[in-house]
C-alpha cells in the first residue's frame, strides 16, 4: 500500500502568517506561523481514509492510536471512515485501541521510550491492526512499537502518519499511509505538544522561540 510521501512540504515553506487564522488568544506570543491550516489537515485525512477504505474495506481491523499525540488525528481519520462506511458499498469493521508512548522532553528525542498501558494489547492476535500516529521523525518510536506490537501475532499490520519528518529515518521504517511530508522542524498543535501544551490549538504551527523558553521544563 504504497502512497508515497503524502503532500510534500518544502524546506522553505514559511508557512502563513497567523492573523490569517483565528487561534486561542493565550498562544499570541508563542507560535511563529500556521504551518498546516485546520482545514487542509482534515481534506487530506479525508482522502486518507478512503484510501484505507480501498485497501482494506470489508476486513474487520483494530484502530491502535498512539497517545498522547494521535488522539486528533485517530478521532478524525475514524469518523471519517465511519462516514465511508455508511456511505458506500464496502464498510469497515473498527475496534479502536490505545497505547501510550513517551519520549519527548522539551523538543528533544530522548533514548528511554516507554510504553504505558501494552498489557491489553493481546486482543491484537490474529488481528488486522491499523497503528495511527501523529508524528513519525527518526522512526525510531515506530520501529520499536513495530517490534511490540509483532510480538502479539497480529495478522497484519498497516501504520498511518499524520507527519513524516524529512529527516534520516534511523530505522527505515515509514508509514503506509502518510498525511504530509514536513521539513525538519519542531511542530504543535492538532494535539501535538510541547511539554504538554498547544494540545488545545486546531493549526499545526511552528512554536517561536519565546514560546519554547515559556513552557520548557
Ligand atoms: P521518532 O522516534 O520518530 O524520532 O519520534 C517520534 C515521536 O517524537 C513522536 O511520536 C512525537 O511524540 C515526537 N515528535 C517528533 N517530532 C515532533 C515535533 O515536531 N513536534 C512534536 N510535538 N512532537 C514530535
Amino acid at each position: 500500500a504504497d502512497r508515497g510521501r503524502g503532500i510534500v512540504i518544502p524546506d522553505d515553506w514559511p508557512g502563513y502568517r497567523l492573523d490569517l487564522f483565528t487561534y486561542p488568544a493565550h498562544y499570541s506570543e508563542d507560535l511563529d506561523s500556521v504551518y498546516i491550516p485546520h482545514g487542509v489537515i482534515m481534506d487530506r485525512t479525508e482522502r486518507l481514509a478512503r484510501n484505507i477504505m480501498d485497501d482494506l474495506g470489508d476486513h474487520d481491523i483494530v484502530v491502535l492510536c498512539v497517545l498522547k499525540g494521535g488522539y486528533q488525528f485517530c478521532a478524525d481519520l475514524v469518523e471519517r471512515i465511519k462516514v465511508l462506511s455508511c456511505n458506500s458499498s464496502k464498510s469497515l469493521l473498527m475496534r479502536v485501541d490505545f497505547i501510550r508512548l513517551k519520549s519527548y522532553l522539551n523538543d528533544q528525542s530522548t533514548q528511554d521510550l516507554q510504553i504505558i498501558g501494552a498489557e491489553s494489547l493481546s486482543v491484537l492476535s490474529g488481528k488486522n491492526v491499523l497503528i495511527v500516529e501523529a508524528i513519525v521523525d527518526t522512526g525510531l518510536t515506530m520501529k520499536t512499537l513495530l517490534t511490540h506490537v509483532r510480538s502479539f501475532r497480529p495478522n497484519m499490520i498497516r501504520v498511518a502518519g499524520l507527519l513524516v519528518k524529512r529527516v534520516p529515518n534511523s530505522s527505515g521504517c515509514l508509514p503506509d499511509y502518510v498525511g504530509f511530508e514536513i521539513p525538519n522542524r519542531f511542530v504543535v498543535g492538532y494535539a501535538l505538544d510541547y511539554n504538554e501544551y498547544f494540545r488545545d490549538l486546531n493549526h499545526i504551527c511552528v512554536i517561536s522561540e519565546s514560546g519554547k523558553q515559556k513552557y520548557k521544563v
